[in-house]
């Protein structure tokens, strides 16, 4: 595997080892600063009017009401710095408009707002009556902190995982081939039939399926539970054993060189591969950053089509190719929205079409789709453990939506989703269950 930096431009300048020194990151972010700006980044910058009506629209400040959580203020940890070297006034008479000079301190200030007080979900931007994209100024620190070294250390480790292994588990090779192949067995049991077997690098498949890495090492049930639709529905598909991970910590770090080696890799082992097709596996910030962002970062579309497996279900479902059986799934079922399938993404309906006909008593949350709150999990704050409080209390905003359903399962699209909400119903006592939308729909089978 290509090893961090190997294929894309380093931001160090040559002879630098580790973290760029303090000036040289200064100087990196500030050169970020200016780039994000150009055009409406400027607008951006310069539209908020701080009237706190966006205050009630983020999860963390619900959980934590302190000065610090509110949008508008997270977001000037950054505006405050521009306004220093892109306005008049900020550059001649910066104490009059709070304009700012930005120093390694000052990153260090930024990088604790932008990983640690936000998750990017985007709910703050669309309930401001201006339009000020928070979400995207927020995104820029992301990116000021990466070009300077400073992203946090279990979000780096991770992105440097996936980088140096294929995986951000660094899931050996190996231990994929075996998980494939018990998983493989039961199937065979399960179904009844002896011929069945999960396919793996096999090329002229009509689509290759891209996973979360924790449905091989935590929820093989999920990846079983897709392997076992596409029997039933006599898809023709393959798996790559080095080739497998849909996530994109790059993406949550703010690294886009490494957000877009990642997606490259996907994206020329489809061609390698022959297949029609790359269906992403329910991973919201995967599917996001695969398939809205990745041609941006490549500067090209991709050779194939790219679809999420939810739409894959549904369209098996509408057009008869698998059959299920509603009662098969009796209990009450909500659905959690991942604001980087839905809001972010674009992807809200296939999933209800599909919990709708595979469960007996489907309710939604309230609220839902676009406006739906984030479950405290995005944003990589699952690989940060200083944040680990911070997320774990914001998630009660959540909880109180999931325990007023009455719901005993929760399913959702998002293997990170699942993992924020699996530690939430223990640490609120929702005793609910988690599930993927393709685990319902494989129990559903008739
Ligand atoms: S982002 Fe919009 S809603 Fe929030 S304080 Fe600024 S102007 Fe008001
Ligand atoms: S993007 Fe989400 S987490 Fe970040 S400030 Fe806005 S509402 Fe809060």
């Amino acid at each position: 595997m290509t090893k961090r930096n190997d294929t894309h431009e380093s931001t160090e300048v040559p002879g630098d080892e580790g973290n760029p020194a303090p000036e040289r990151g200064v100087n990196a972010a500030l050169a970020e600063l200016a780039a994000s700006v150009r055009g409406f980044g400027a607008f951006q910058m310069n539209a908020c009017v701080r009237c706190g009506l966006c205050a009630d629209t983020c999860h963390i400040y619900r959980a934590e009401p302190d000065v610090a959580n509110l949008p508008a203020m997270k977001a000037s940890s950054i505006t405050s710095v521009f306004r220093r070297y892109h306005t008049f006034l900020g550059k001649r008479l910066p104490g009059l408009v709070g304009a700012r000079e930005l120093t390694a301190e000052r990153i260090d200030e930024i990088r604790d707002v932008v990983y640690g007080r936000c998750t990017s979900c985007g709910r703050c931007a669309s309930n401001c009556a201006l339009g000020v994209d928070l979400r995207h100024i927020l995104q820029v620190g992301r990116r000021m902190c990466a070009v300077a070294g400073r992203i946090p250390e279990g979000l780096q480790r991770t992105v440097d995982n996936q980088l140096e292994t294929g995986n951000q588990m660094a899931i050996p090779q190996e231990e994929f081939l075996s998980t494939t192949e018990w998983l493989s067995d039961d199937l065979k049991l399960e179904m009844g039939d002896d011929t069945l077997r999960i396919p793996v690098d096999e090329k002229g498949k009509r689509i290759l399926y891209v996973i979360n890495p924790r449905e091989v090492k935590f929820f093989p049930l999920s990846l079983m539970a897709a392997a076992g639709v596409f029997h039933a529905a006599g898809e023709s598909w393959t798996l790559s054993s080095k080739v497998f991970d849909v996530t994109n910590y790059g993406f949550f770090a703010g690294d886009e060189a490494s957000a877009r080696e990642l997606v490259r890799r996907v994206a020329e082992e489809a061609g390698a591969l022959g297949v029609e097709q790359i269906i992403l596996s329910e991973c919201g910030h995967g599917y996001r950053s695969f398939r809205w962002e990745g041609p941006r970062w490549l500067g090209r579309e991709y050779a194939v089509p790219v679809s999420s497996v939810v739409e894959l279900l549904d369209e098996y479902i509408e057009c008869g190719r698998v059959q299920v059986d509603r009662e098969k799934n009796a209990e009450r079922v909500t659905l959690h929205d991942p604001c980087n399938l839905v809001r972010l993404g674009g992807l809200s309906e296939p999933q209800r079409r599909v919990l709708r006909k595979v469960t007996l008593d489907f309710v939604e949350m309230t609220p839902n789709r676009e406006n739906n709150f984030c479950c405290g999990g995005g944003g990589g704050m699952l690989s940060m453990s200083e944040y680990g409080d911070r997320r774990v209390a914001s998630g009660k905003v959540k909880a109180d939506q999931i325990r007023a359903t009455g719901a005993k399962i929760v399913a959702t699209p998002c293997h990170n989703c699942a993992d924020q909400l699996i530690e939430l119903s223990k640490r609120y006592h929702l005793g609910v269950e988690i599930q993927a939308v393709v685990e319902l729909v494989y129990n559903a089978l008739c």
